[in-house]
């Protein structure tokens, strides 16, 4: 039985207790972490401009604490300037400022979690797949990929060796890593899949980053051999990472949801999206994890919705699920009301719970709290 893990942002901030910075708190977190400034009034002078766009744009301060500024909106702002001007090497720089920051905020806030934090709600999720079983993620972090085995196995490949290689071997990270990969392209293993195709099944699980991570850095060259190809990486230099076809600095790749048509045009990711669909519509169950359907997130939602179709069971994880005052408990019916528009709940087995470890334990909301909500 496969089972198809689908996982939004409230699966990294749930795998932290609530640490890990969600898509409005980037900035805030940059300015706690000395990212953004060293002291409180002023940016350094390397995001001075970034900084007067997001006030000219946003109308926000990017040092004010209250400020929610919605990363993904400001991400798309800038793609949409780089589609009008016609001298894009000011927007451009600013995409690349922008991107440092989520990066290194990103990787400090994980690298804080996973220093005292060994048994995480990441590592259940690990201990409980099966070899067949697909993770599909939206989010860039690479926490649960370092679970999988990530900088073993990228080590492998460099340094032919073959510890990480043996204990993670086939596992989704490894299959993600050798078949989606560039590494993928130096095989033999993936001229064809066999015929006929209408009998494919996949009985290889992946992991699947729909939006792209910050470890993954692509040759944006077109005329390059490697123009598109993944380059997953295990350290994160200040110099970056230069292509060796065509010696272009390579970027990294990373997407907001806001522009998921974009897809398109990064051929991994393209794959990414067709093999997930295909995924999910042959998959037994589909467990949702910390993804909040929203409301501008239409390509994932047509994604969902239109292979879902064939799901004998669904699982709902996410503490949105209820609304808990200090007298009742009860059930959320906006967020209700998006799952139910995207999956048909009322034709399948579906089940609820708070939080991820509530899955693992068989207890789901209506046990939790002793009565019916759902
Ligand atoms: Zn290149």
């Amino acid at each position: 039985m496969k089972t198809v893990y689908l996982l939004g942002a409230g699966a990294s901030i749930g795998n932290t207790h609530g640490k890990f910075p969600g898509i409005d708190t980037i900035f805030r977190t940059a300015k706690d972490l000395n990212i953004l400034s060293e002291t409180t009034k002023k940016v350094l002078p390397q995001f001075d401009d970034l900084s007067k766009y997001v006030k000219t744009i946003m109308k926000k301060n990017v040092l004010m604490k209250s400020e929610k500024i919605n990363i993904e909106t400001l991400m798309t702002y800038i793609d949409l300037e780089l589609e009008a001007s016609n001298d894009n090497s000011y927007y451009y720089d600013l995409k690349a400022k922008l991107n440092k920051i989520i990066r290194d905020v990103i990787i400090k806030s994980s690298e804080a979690y996973l220093s005292d934090n060994e048994y995480c709600e990441y590592k259940m999720l690990s201990d409980t797949l099966s070899k067949e079983d697909t993770i599909v993620t939206y989010n860039w972090d690479t926490m649960l990929d370092d679970i999988l085995g990530r900088k073993y196995l990228i080590n492998d490949i460099f340094n032919h060796d073959s510890y990480g290689k043996e204990k993670f071997r086939d596992n989704q990270y490894y299959n993600f890593l050798y078949d989606i990969s560039a590494i993928a392209l130096m095989t033999r293993g993936h001229i064809s899949i066999d015929l006929p195709y209408r009998d494919y099944v996949n009985k290889k699980g992946y992991f699947l980053k729909q939006h792209g991570s910050i470890d993954w850095y692509y040759c944006s060259n077109k005329d390059c051999r490697a123009y598109g190809a993944i380059f997953p990486m295990d350290e994160h230099t200040t110099e970056g990472y230069f292509c060796s076809e065509c010696h272009t600095k390579l970027e990294v790749l990373i997407v907001p949801p806001i522009l998921n048509k974009r897809i398109r045009t990064f051929p991994t990711l393209n794959r990414i999206w067709n093999l997930s669909a295909q995924e999910i519509s042959n998959c037994q169950r589909l467990v949702i994890w910390g993804y909040s359907f929203p409301p501008t997130d239409f390509y994932s939602k047509w994604l969902i919705s239109k292979n879902s179709n064939s799901i004998k069971d669904l699982i709902i994880i996410n503490p949105n699920l209820i609304r808990n005052t200090k007298k009742n408990i009860f059930r959320n019916s906006i967020f209700f009301n998006n799952i139910k528009s995207v999956l048909p709940i009322v034709n399948i087995n579906t089940s609820y719970y708070e939080y991820f470890e509530d899955f693992i334990n068989h207890n789901d909301i209506n046990h939790k709290y002793g009565q019916v909500i759902f």
